[in-house]
């Protein structure tokens, strides 16, 4: 025995005093016997006390005791026991020992060596159920990790899997908060992506939660634009906002009051960060090992899934949108038209259609030149945009010819705007080289009553006589498919049937 550590037990049930005496001295230092002569045994506090190492029972002590203490002693594992048996009592069957859990039998008188082979047996099994044990423990523990990776796979298989369902960066984000709050108490998600525009200069989208007060967007706000300028090493430009899905049963979110709550996560794709997530936690224990793992993990799924919706969205810009005067095509016009007609055949409004285009154009380009020309073209492009409402749709149509369609407008109102539009783009100024020089523009307007039944051809048809009209009455001025509307500004003259 090592000093200081504990002697070990071995127990006696019945034992003479002279028996006793005996295992004792071959038992030697590092050992304690404890008997219970006979008559007596371990009672529940003894057993729950000391594990012995082997308990050595005498034979009429064992059948004399209780049979719940019987049981017990039976059930408890660790300890072996021993049947001691009188000289004059005849060896014990083998088959019947093992069945009442001994691990031997031994004859009195106990010799030394009797006693050792006992100890050392008993210390052999011992140490094959300590083997057995701690083997299974790490089996357990190895089916423990195994089914915690397996829920991790699971995880990140669904953030995966949800995240690139969508290529709209709304949906992703409302997914991931969803399938985020399964690994941690979440009381909301927060983010900013940014990519640079035509300028170079960066653009910002927000994303904030809905129902926030105006102090709680604003502080947001603030805050995702600040850490974004700093990731970006830039401030950002311009940004615009948009709020993600309500979560019904859920409180607002509101401005957090320590910083632990916030969990700011940069978004990373192609070795570039192009956004931040913050994730507003609910208060709680710090995170374990496992969800930190695993919410890294789901944000480098998650930054791809959103640099792939902003790559499409950039890509459907481009695909939608003029290369020179930055307004829609005429793919996109087209494409909206049919929306725009389907809305109108379903909810019974007015709708108009302007086209519009520059009077002598030719001649600008002729005396100006071609740059020239072009950035009269983008200037006419940004007047129309600025006057119009955003729910109105304008587009270049092709050369120096614009279309506009105006949902929900009447003949009157389709007038009267179109007609604004044309005096604001004959009041612009241009400069080339020091002379000052204007343009202006002709317009025929088109609209379909309420339930009138057109097909797309039918209403361009009408507008672009419209135009025609404007043209041959000499341009600068409004037509719409019943007649002329003004003339440079003075009222109209006549009326001529487009068709
Ligand atoms: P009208 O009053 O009858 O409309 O006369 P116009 O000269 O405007 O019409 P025309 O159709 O004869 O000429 C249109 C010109 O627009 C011809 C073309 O070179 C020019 N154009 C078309 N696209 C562009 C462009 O992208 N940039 C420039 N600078 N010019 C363009
Ligand atoms: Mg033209
Ligand atoms: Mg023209």
């Amino acid at each position: 025995m090592t000093r200081g550590m504990r002697p070990e037990q071995v127990w006696g049930i019945g034992l003479r005093e002279e028996t006793a005496a005996e295992i004792s001295a071959a038992l030697g230092n590092g050992y304690v016997l404890r008997n219970w002569p006979h008559g007596k045994h371990p009672g529940e506090r003894d057993l729950g006390r000391a594990t012995p190492l082997v308990i050595f029972v005498v034979k009429e002590a064992w059948e004399a005791l209780p049979s719940s203490s019987r049981k017990r002693l039976e059930q408890w594992e660790v300890p072996q026991r021993v049947l001691v048996l009188s000289a004059a009592q005849p060896m014990a069957d083998f088959d019947e020992l093992l069945e009442q859990g001994f691990l031997s039998a031994v004859s009195e008188p106990l010799s030394d060596k009797k006693i050792r082979d006992v100890i050392f047996r008993a210390k052999e099994v011992k140490s094959l159920y300590d083997d057995i044990f701690r083997m299974t423990r790490e089996i357990m523990l190895e089916r423990e990790l195994l089914a915690r990776k397996t829920d991790l796979v699971l995880f990140l298989n669904r953030i995966l899997t949800r995240a690139t369902e969508s290529l709209d960066p709304t949906v992703i984000l409302d997914n991931a908060r969803e399938d985020l709050e399964l690994l941690l108490p979440m009381r909301g998600l927060l983010g900013i992506l940014w990519q640079p525009g035509d300028s170079g200069a960066l653009e910002a989208e927000l994303f904030l939660e809905p129902e926030m007060d105006h102090d709680t967007e604003r502080h947001w706000t603030e805050q995702l634009l600040r850490q974004a300028a700093k990731l970006a090493g830039k401030p950002m430009q311009s940004y615009r906002t948009t709020f993600l899905d309500g979560c019904p049963g859920r409180e607002p979110v509101d401005v957090p009051r320590t910083v632990e709550e916030v969990i700011s996560l940069p978004l990373r794709a192609g070795g570039q960060t192009f956004g931040l997530l913050s994730l507003y936690r609910a208060k709680g224990p710090a995170l374990g090992k496992d969800q930190v793992q695993a919410l890294y993990a789901s944000i480098n799924h998650l930054a791809l899934a959103l640099k792939n919706a902003a790559l499409f969205s950039q890509v459907k810009v481009r695909a939608d949108h003029d290369g020179l005067t930055r307004i829609h095509n005429r793919r996109a016009f087209d494409e909206r038209l049919v929306e725009e007609l389907r809305r109108h055949q379903r909810y019974h409004h007015p709708m108009s259609l302007l086209m519009l285009d520059i009077d002598h154009f030719k001649g600008i380009n002729d005396t100006y030149g071609h740059l020239v020309g072009d950035h009269v073209l983008r200037e006419v492009g940004r007047l129309m945009t600025e006057t119009l409402r955003s729910t109105d749709f304008t587009a270049r149509y092709g050369g120096e010819e614009f279309v506009i369609i105006l949902p929900q407008t009447a003949e009157e109102q389709s007038r009267v705007l179109a007609e604004r539009l044309r005096g604001l783009i004959a009041d612009a100024r241009f400069v080339h080289d020091g002379h000052p020089f204007s343009i202006t523009v002709s317009i025929g307007a088109a609209t379909l009553l309420p339930g009138a039944l057109s097909k797309r051809k039918d209403l361009l048809d009408k507008a672009d006589k419209a135009l025609y009209q404007a043209k041959t009455l000499g341009r600068n001025q409004v037509c719409t498919a019943l007649g002329p509307v003004s003339r440079t500004g003075e009222e109209a003259v006549g009326t001529a049937q487009a068709g």
